[in-house]
């Protein structure tokens, strides 16, 4: 029985019935009800009502080809009818995972040394953090265990993700973080730098603030740092200049390991291959995934250097097993997938594609920074947040009780175009297939969301 006798026996109450959504306000959703999308074109998704919608944030920051690519709904058929499922436990193998794993390891901006497969990015991120302890297990240094995340952080909601994710949300009342995980600060320049604070002096700050934490707790119980390149879901913050320099020397400093989460930032969405090149990240630890697949299947990917693999290898030989891997660890479909998403991305060169509209999203969004209701406009790329403010001269926000940003996005969703509210900022992140003139309709129907909500 609906508990929202006002929507009938309609798909809204069946819904409201049956599905548990993720991050959703289970309360208000059944009043609410869901909104039912049934097909997509381009960069473009339909609900049931028949109205169409720019995805301005490619679902969840992932459908990079759209929502029609025939590709790759031909690769997934394809490998359905050779090989519908194979593993690659104990010495088992398949091709499409042999050749995805080449191409990572090929494509890593950095070398890198073998490919781990695995659904989504939370169990990516899971496996880095239990490779990073096993790592040191096999250098005999037990003690250096300690992982370091970042305030505003997002790395998933599994266990070990979550705790590392900076998110109140994500750890209240699920009894997180757990213990070896900490967090420094949020490299977010316009909102915590102190007066007269240039970006630079802001990131020599935070690297000073890192390397006293790592004093303070002991270099010694210090094992890892993860960042994402720029954080995505914590509200699209680009790092300060000169963050990663210095933050990278404090890390090589005391022999911490860097995990670059590209599970966003990855294939093309900041403008390079990946956000580590465009912010200069040398890491130890690569995690993928979203667009990996244009989302199209799921799968994630750990990148590990030489000298995790290695140290993987002590110890699998000396416990008998290499003990970490999903049912789903390289699903065969959904690596033939993948493997289609990165020719098609090399075939248009859609890296250089994301660069050049990226520059006009950018550009057309930066208009709006004079708007009295816009505090900063931030992105890089293909990736962009515009945060709202109560007052333009002190940076003072809104009451989060009036939910301003949400109520942009209705707005927005009412001028047809699909937006991520997060906190006070609204979150950008469209297929990278965007064509400029979609770029400008989109910006046309923010802009116009913006002047209801004023
Ligand atoms: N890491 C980053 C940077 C993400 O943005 C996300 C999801 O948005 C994750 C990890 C978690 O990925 P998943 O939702 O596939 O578990």
């Amino acid at each position: 029985p609906s508990t929202a006798p006002h929507l009938g026996n309609s798909i809204a109450s069946r819904d409201i019935a049956s599905l548990l959504h993720p991050y959703t306000n289970l309360k208000a959703h059944e009043s609410v009800g869901p909104m039912v999308i049934t097909g997509g074109r381009g960069v473009t998704v339909v609900d049931d009502a028949g109205r169409e919608y720019i995805e301005g944030v490619a679902g969840l920051w992932c459908t990079s080809l759209g929502f029609d690519e025939p590709r790759l709904v031909e690769a997934a058929v394809r490998q359905l009818r050779t090989l519908p499922f194979y593993h690659a436990f104990a010495h088992k193998s398949h091709e499409p995972g042999i050749e995805l794993a080449e191409k990572l390891v090929a494509l890593a901006p950095v070398p890198m040394s073998k490919a781990f497969f695995a659904c989504s990015g939370s169990e990516a991120n899971d496996t880095a953090v239990k490779l990073v302890w096993y790592y040191n297990n096999a250098l005999g240094r037990p003690q250096k265990k300690k992982i370091i995340g970042r305030i505003k952080a997002y790395h998933g909601v599994t266990v070990a993700s979550a705790s590392l994710t900076g998110l109140p949300n994500n750890h209240r009342d699920f009894d997180l973080p757990i213990d070896r995980i900490l967090h420094t600060d949020c490299p977010h320049w316009y909102r915590f730098h102190e007066e007269g604070e240039d970006e630079e002096a802001f990131a020599s700050r935070l690297a000073a603030s890192l390397e006293a934490l790592i004093q303070r707790e002991g270099p010694e119980t210090v094992a890892a740092f993860i960042a994402e390149p720029v954080m995505g879901a914590g509200g699209v913050i680009v790092p300060p200049r000169t963050y990663f320099e210095k933050v990278q020397a404090v890390l090589r400093k005391y022999d911490v390991l860097l995990i670059a989460d590209e599970v966003i930032c990855g294939f093309g969405r900041t403008g390079a291959m990946f956000g580590s090149e465009t912010f200069g990240l040398k890491p130890d630890i690569m995690t993928m995934a979203k667009a990996l697949t244009s989302a199209y299947m799921p799968l994630s990917a750990v990148l590990v250097s030489e000298p995790i693999y290695r140290a993987c290898v002590t110890e699998s030989e000396k416990i008998g097993v290499f003990g970490h891997g999903y049912t789903y660890s390289g699903h065969p479909v959904s690596c033939a997938v993948a493997l289609e998403t990165l020719k098609i991305y090399e075939e248009r060169d859609l890296v250089a594609h994301a660069r050049t509209v990226g520059a006009r999203l950018q550009e057309a969004l930066g208009r709006f920074r004079s708007h009295p209701l816009v505090g900063e406009v931030r992105g890089v790329g293909l990736i962009a947040g515009v945060e709202l403010v109560a007052d333009k001269a002190t940076r003072q926000p809104f009451d989060p009780k009036l939910g301003v940003a949400a109520r942009l996005a209705g707005f927005a969703q009412g001028h047809g175009v699909i937006l991520r509210p997060i906190g006070d900022t609204l979150g950008f992140s469209p297929p990278l297939i965007i064509t400029p003139e979609e770029v400008d309709e989109l910006v046309a129907r923010f802009g116009r969301a913006l002047d209801d909500t004023t």
